[in-house]
């Protein structure tokens, strides 16, 4: 249960003087659902005003603060501005301008004669200086000068600077002192504040250290948890299973493996060798060949005599890999069974009930092979496929499964830098695939401008003409995913006139059924062309597909592109990869392209991308989905994260049950940012 002293944190914003049904919205869009979260919501950048006696100090287009007297008020007829004119010390005018609902408020705080401070960006308009809106008028200078610094802060639309800043100050005002749960050391070298103090400053003004200070927060957090399950895993009690090589003998595979492969299955066969249960994550590029390496991992359980479940993320996907695993372990005399949700009745029940009494030795599925009511007989071995699609959360709850805690082997094909690796996969064993099957062809990538998309089309119809297929990615990038999917469905229109029925569509909101449809005519080859939004499967496997369209490919992290076209390239045919860009791509932007040029190694492109972007911009967990941070930068990771991540193996060693004074208060952390499982972990010891 999370501790009481921060129960005010974890309540909604609605409680907050305020915040009505018109702001709701704009506030969950920008994430601001509880007090916490707007705490945290932390401004983009400052205003820095400068104070001067009189306008003559001032240039057009400086932000200001200055004493002014009101001389006149000019209402337009109708819509027209509210203009109260004044002047300051040297009678220099001023209009000070609103539009709008505005106007009325505006008027009566400036009398006329009335002294007034305003802050604003002073303009120029014809022959007039004028400050339109003014964002403070106050008749108390020392109010006036609080505001020299004032944060900007993200908004949605409907919200306005002074709105977030109210609610700032209200849920900073809620928020408690902490007992300090980052080592003391680090404190005095890095001079940062005390947490609620640093809350204070990262509003108030430019702050390295305070928001280093609670960047590190979220690191630490994050690696606690990590480095709790870690700790846990190593108390559990797991089944050593070492195969004899009964089926592993009779795998019939049509290549040998590559020295990467052979690597990582003894790595694993290793490791399930061991008491402890396995944690261990293959790292591969798309293409790398994890299935084989996963199912020889499989034959090892079975030939010890347990089950071996695989995970996949999405139907489509189990079912590809049930194929691909009955067809290779069938006739070694290994019985594959396939489950997702929409085995229903009789069918089910029938594999509910192999399951049970082990005839089936292998199950593929969704998450339906963990629901509830699902009993194995024993399972050994949890491989699953695509990590980073399911939460360490939800790893933790696959493997209550067993009697004994079962091996658990992750895959993920998503290339991340190897500070990144360390954030999500602190607590794993790591086995990487470096190295692709031999006679891969490398994909031949182009960028070209979007005035072209003409040529692109004709280049389909060539494709298609000469037998192959053909992949058109949409962005999703627009703030609603039903324009999204608009675009998409209008360039399926515009596809469909020139390609008739040799075109489909999948997008994210597609009946299941549907999409599957679509896929599987695009798979079977009947379907030439699949248009889609991002949701394309990581890991269909189409070999005929040898050409790739992305538009608006700048809009997509590098590692995005990289998966998007390991789609393509899978077959002997040459393959090509088109990155359509707009015309008001940044130089940033260009750069990134032409990388997805130069390379095809996804772990390059994931450093590479990382040192574009470099500091300050934070990472998009949505868009790439490489960094599970929403207050650490990119800087601040590469920077914090090693940092953080030793210290919380330390604290960890010295004080498992996190049960000293600095453990009591990272268990607070701990609630703070979520981890709320880290905790859990430690209720057995
Ligand atoms: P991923 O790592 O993306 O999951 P897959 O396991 O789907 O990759 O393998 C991609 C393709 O490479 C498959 O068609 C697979 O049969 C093939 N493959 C895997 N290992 C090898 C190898 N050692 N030599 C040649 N082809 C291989
Ligand atoms: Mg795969």
């Amino acid at each position: 249960m999370r501790p009481e002293s921060l129960n005010p944190l974890f309540v909604e914003t609605e409680s907050l003087e305020g915040v009505g049904p018109k702001i709701r919205k704009p506030l969950e869009k920008l994430g601001l659902t509880r007090v916490r979260d707007v705490i945290y919501h932390f401004p983009d950048r400052f205003v820095q005003r400068r104070a001067v006696t009189d306008l003559d100090e001032a240039g057009v287009g400086e932000q200001i603060v200055v004493s002014l007297t009101v001389v006149e008020h000019r209402a337009s007829a109708g819509r027209g501005p509210f203009r109260a004119l004044a002047t300051d010390a040297k009678g220099n005018v001023c209009s000070l301008t609103w539009f709008g609902r505005a106007s009325y408020s505006a008027r009566r705080q400036l009398p006329i004669g009335a002294k007034r401070w305003i802050a604003g960006k002073l303009e120029q308009y014809g022959q007039m200086l004028q400050i339109v809106h003014p964002e403070h008028v106050s008749d108390d200078g020392d109010a006036a000068f609080g505001k020299l610094i004032e944060p900007v802060y993200p908004l949605a639309e409907g919200l306005t600077q002074p709105k977030v800043g109210s609610l700032v100050s209200q849920a900073l005002e809620r928020t408690p002192e902490m007992p300090e749960w980052i080592e003391p050391g680090l404190m005095a070298r890095e001079k940062w504040p005390v947490w609620r103090e640093a809350l204070h400053l990262a509003h108030r003004n430019d702050h390295p250290a305070a928001r280093d200070r609670l960047a590190y927060d979220e690191l630490l957090a994050n690696s606690l948890a990590l480095m709790l399950v870690r700790s846990d895993n190593r108390r559990r009690r797991g089944r050593p299973l070492r195969g004899n090589g009964r089926f592993r003998d009779k795998l019939n595979l049509p290549f040998p493996l590559t020295d990467a492969q052979t690597r990582s299955i003894g790595e694993i066969a290793g490791d399930l060798e061991q008491d402890c249960p396995m944690l261990r994550l293959l790292q591969g590029d798309v293409g790398s060949g994890k299935t084989v390496v996963a199912l020889e991992a499989m034959l090892i359980a079975v030939e010890a005599g347990a089950q071996a479940a695989m995970l996949a993320p999405t139907e489509i996907l189990a079912r590809q890999h049930y194929e691909t695993l009955y067809r290779m372990a069938g006739p070694t005399g290994v019985n594959v069974a396939l489950l997702t949700g929409r085995d229903k009745g009789r069918n089910r029940e029938s594999i509910l009930m192999g399951l049970l009494d082990g005839s089936i030795d292998i199950i593929v599925g969704t998450h339906a092979i963990f629901q509830e009511s699902v009993a194995y007989k024993d399972l050994g071995l949890v491989v699953i496929d695509e990590q980073h699609r399911f939460g360490v959360g939800q790893r933790l709850m696959l493997t209550q499964k067993g009697r004994v805690t079962p091996h658990t082997l992750a895959m993920t094909a998503t290339p991340i830098p190897r500070t990144l690796t360390l954030a999500q996969y602190g607590e794993m064993e790591v086995s990487r695939l470096d190295e692709l099957p031999p006679g891969r062809q490398a994909i031949d990538t182009r960028v070209i401008s979007a005035e072209r998309m003409a040529e692109v089309v004709d280049g389909i119809a060539r494709q298609i003409d000469g037998g192959s297929q053909a992949y058109w990615v949409c962005p999703m990038v627009r703030d609603s995913e039903t324009e999204d999917i608009a675009a998409a469905e209008a360039r399926y229109l515009a596809m469909k006139e020139r390609f008739g029925d040799a075109v489909v569509l999948v997008h994210g909101q597609l009946k299941p059924d549907l999409k599957d449809a679509a896929m599987e005519r695009f798979a079977r080859g009947d379907a030439k062309l699949l248009v889609a939004t991002t949701v394309i499967e990581v890991g269909v496997d189409v070999p005929n597909a040898t050409l790739m369209v992305i538009e608006q490919a700048e809009r997509f992290g590098l590692a995005q592109l990289h998966q998007l076209r390991g789609r393509v390239g899978r077959g002997t045919k040459k393959s090509v990869c088109i990155l359509l860009r707009g015309d008001a791509v940044s130089e940033t932007g260009r750069e990134r392209l032409a990388l997805m040029r130069e390379t095809q190694d996804g772990f390059v492109l994931a450093e590479e991308d990382l040192r574009l972007r470099g500091g300050g911009e934070l990472l998009g967990t949505r868009q790439s989905g490489d960094s599970p941070f929403r207050i650490a930068d990119l800087e601040q990771i590469q920077r914090l994260l090693p940092i953080a991540h030793d210290d919380a193996r330390l604290l960890v060693e010295r004080d498992r049950g996190l049960a000293s004074e600095r453990g009591q208060a990272a268990r607070l952390l701990l609630y703070l940012f979520e981890r709320d499982w880290g905790v859990q972990l430690l209720r057995g010891g």
